[in-house]
């Protein structure tokens, strides 16, 4: 509280002084902020590739940043650069645990259409193994508006509907906030989530209201400060490729 009063009273010390040197002609120096200096970091070739700092969850060529969520070797399929859903398998999740991230990840749902509404291309990306962005094939394919591709399940839909016909690679372009518990197990402030697709914004800094939920209100419920992110296996052979993910 008493560093909170120090720095209040720093910046209305500086923004009356600021104001004084700016009725005077003004010192631009006053207003320059030189530390801390910002890493360096550098990018990719496109903002497709992951830039020097990402962790990358998936080159194309093996599933080892992954595992089953019930333990064991993910059972997904992984060839030609790309990783395939292999339906019945079950959900895969990192080994490594996130909390704040920047995630890259690129999808594709099969080009041979079958099902409708939520059976069609079904997956989803579940941030901490807990809130899911879902993807689905949504391309002349209704289903409940915060349901499909570019929705966070249940809770809020896509600003627009930018999906790609079925058998086109997608991308998801995410910034993802965990939420924080206080000392007491009841919750701090809400996971946060802002969403592109395909370059198209479709989640704007969204507050979750919990855990997704089939049925029924989400709530939250007291968890670590990082978890697995997890794939979902939903029984459709959709695929991913490209998936790279940085820590905030
Ligand atoms: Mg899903």
């Amino acid at each position: 509280m008493k560093k909170f009063y120090c720095l209040l009273s720093l910046t209305m010390i500086l923004s009356a002084s600021m104001k004084a040197q700016v009725r005077e002609g003004g010192d631009p120096k006053l207003s320059e902020v030189w530390q801390p200096e910002p890493r360096v970091v550098t990018p990719g070739r496109t903002s497709q590739d992951a830039p020097s700092d990402a962790i990358v969850l998936f080159d194309g060529k093996d599933l080892s940043q992954w595992q089953g969520a019930k333990g064991g070797d993910a059972k997904w399929k992984s060839q030609d650069g790309y990783m395939e859903v292999a339906p019945g398998t079950g959900i895969i999740q990192t080994k490594k645990a996130f909390g704040d991230c920047q995630l890259h990840i690129e999808w594709r749902t099969p080009d041979a259409v079958k099902g409708e509404g939520q059976g069609r291309g079904n997956s989803g990306i579940f941030f901490m193994g807990l809130y899911e962005l879902q993807v689905l094939d949504n391309y002349h394919n209704r289903t409940y508006s915060n349901g499909q591709a570019g929705s966070i399940y249940k809770q809020s839909m896509p600003l627009v509907n930018v999906c790609r016909p079925p058998g086109e690679w997608q991308a998801y372009d995410i910034i993802f906030t965990a939420p924080r518990f206080n000392n007491d197990s009841t919750l701090k402030s809400t996971a946060r989530i802002t969403v592109f697709q395909n370059g198209v914004l479709v989640q704007n800094n969204f507050s979750l209201w919990g855990g997704t939920e089939y049925i029924g209100i989400p709530v939250y419920k007291v968890h670590a400060e990082k978890l697995p992110l997890a794939l979902q296996d939903h029984g459709n052979p959709v695929r991913y490729r490209n998936i790279w993910i940085r820590e905030l």
